[in-house]
């Protein structure tokens, strides 16, 4: 279920991302701007699966950290899908161990879509 995009509304305080800042006009634009600048190349090759090719804009500081930063394009850096998902996994860890990898052994499972 999905609540309504509401621009002027913050509803229940929620974060940017849920009162729907992804999908205002400001935000695609600025998005296809990053993508452009960078090629359309995935800037961040953080990912061992990592395709190269830039779908995705990633927020350098964090949107909700940083909300002033959210449509400056010297935030933004283009990457492709598995590296964004890097990012959010890597944040919502702890910085303690590094030089740790995870390495997926199984092949061909797709867990999500
Ligand atoms: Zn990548």
């Amino acid at each position: 279920m999905r609540a309504g995009y509401h621009p002027a509304m913050p509803d229940r305080g929620g974060t940017l991302k849920e009162q729907g800042f992804y999908k205002t006009p400001a935000w695609r634009r600025i998005r296809q701007q990053a993508l452009q600048r960078d090629h359309y190349i995935c800037q961040l090759r953080l990912s061992s699966r990592c395709t190269g090719i830039a779908t995705e804009v990633h927020h350098i500081q964090e949107l909700e950290s940083r909300p002033d930063l959210g449509l400056s394009l010297d935030n933004l850096t283009s990457c492709c899908w598995y590296c964004h998902e890097e990012t959010k996994t890597r944040k919502s860890k702890p910085k303690t161990i590094s030089g740790v990898r995870v390495i997926n052994i199984t092949d061909g499972s797709d867990d999500e879509s």
